[in-house]
């Protein structure tokens, strides 16, 4: 199968320009061809050489994502796109409109390893990393389909299905892609990663130069308990995770946002509050406090609204910035974390039918 020409930076265009002797420029054409125009066909980008285009056509392919569904939540019109692979796996990415805001959610990876015992995504266990072209397109398409309502996406955030800092490169690649302005032409500050936590991979993303935004799910305040919750813990402890964060902070200049998801009578007592405040203690960062979004199967339970305030106001006294949100479109199961579970059965089924009627390419 033809490489999908989406997989590669513009920088990697220009490579493949350049060894065939043609000149670098026509990077940023067949980019604005594939991102801006949504051409799918090398013989549409008419204003290449005949020549160039049949070389293209050669050597690539130009990949879409087939939207299978979309459904938009009643009670906040956050919309859910579910996306077919070209092997049948299903992913899901979610648009979720705010004040003036859009913020397109993305996955990178189809499961995830990680197993937080919190989250829908790794409860099938991992499959397979997203390709570059995979996570662009998720963007791409979602702003196809609501360019005719004269909307745009205005953020985007990694925290779809998966571990993004995981599927490393292809990451990077995406966010060039995403970023560039013959590309999506997206700002880096608009564009935040969330990690569960990999201290090497945080530091080498600090050596990236991307000014990109940086979140760390937290969710948990000493190693017991973030063990209980998020086995890579055991391998990353809060002291190694926290030192990388910091040494981050210093290299890049650029404030991290911890994540803390309010699970009631599990992260959520007094000593918890404590605990963070002298975790977080003289370290320049942000806190975001999410309230659980329960799913059926896990007996988690959001903490009560008054918990929340009383954490926010809590940190806020001790200097930390710290912002409260509800997660969204919890009534199309749209909510980060959420994107694993309610596909499975679909993607069985869509994996059963191509097995009757041959391997899909
Ligand atoms: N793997 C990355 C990004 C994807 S998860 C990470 O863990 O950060 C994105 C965010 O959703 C994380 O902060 C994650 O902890 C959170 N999350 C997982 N399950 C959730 C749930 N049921 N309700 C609310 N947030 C959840
Ligand atoms: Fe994976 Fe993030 Fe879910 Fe943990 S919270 S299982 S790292 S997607």
């Amino acid at each position: 199968m033809k490489e999908d020409i989406k997989n590669l930076t513009l920088e990697e265009i220009t490579q493949f320009l350049l060894s065939r002797g043609e000149k670098p420029y026509h990077a940023k054409q067949i980019a604005l061809w594939i991102y801006r125009r949504n051409i799918t066909d090398f013989a549409k980008m008419t204003d290449l050489s005949l020549k160039l285009r049949q070389a293209l056509e050669t050597n690539f392919s130009i990949q879409k994502l087939i939207l299978k569904e979309e459904k938009i939540s009643e009670i906040d019109s956050t919309r859910k796109f579910i996306f077919q692979l070209k092997d049948n796996y299903l992913i899901e990415s979610v648009l979720i409109p705010n004040l003036n805001r859009l913020t397109a959610c993305l996955s990178t990876q189809v499961g995830c390893k990680f197993g937080c015992i919190f989250c829908a995504s790794g409860m099938r266990g991992f499959i397979r990393n997203l390709e570059t072209g995979e996570i662009v397109d998720q963007l791409q398409s979602m702003m196809e389909e609501i360019k005719s309502f004269g909307q745009k996406v205005t953020n985007v955030v990694f925290m779809g299905m998966g571990e993004p800092l995981d599927n490393y490169e292809n990451l990077i690649k995406a966010i060039k892609i995403i970023n560039h302005p013959s590309g999506m032409n997206m700002g880096a500050r608009k564009i935040t990663i969330s990690t569960s936590g990999l201290p090497e991979k945080i530091l080498r993303l600090a050596q990236e130069k991307l000014q990109v935004e940086l979140s760390v799910s937290l969710h948990a305040t000493n190693d017991e308990l973030r063990n209980a919750l998020m086995p890579i813990n055991k391998r990353y402890p809060l002291k190694e995770l926290l030192s990388a964060c910091k040494e981050y902070t210093s290299l890049t200049k650029r404030l991290i946002t911890f994540e803390y998801l309010l699970i009631k009578e599990v992260n959520d007592r007094k000593e918890n509050l404590r605990e963070l405040s002298e975790l977080l203690h003289g370290f320049k960062c942000k806190v975001n406090l999410i309230l659980y979004n329960p799913f059926p199967g896990k007996e988690f339970k959001p903490s009560p609204i008054e918990k929340a305030i009383l954490f926010q106001r809590g940190l806020q006294r001790k200097g930390i910035i710290t912002t409260l949100r509800q997660s969204k479109g919890s009534d199309i199961e749209a909510a980060c974390g959420q994107l694993r579970r309610v596909h499975a059965m679909q993607e069985d089924r869509a994996n059963r039918d191509a097995s009757l009627v041959g391997t899909p390419e």
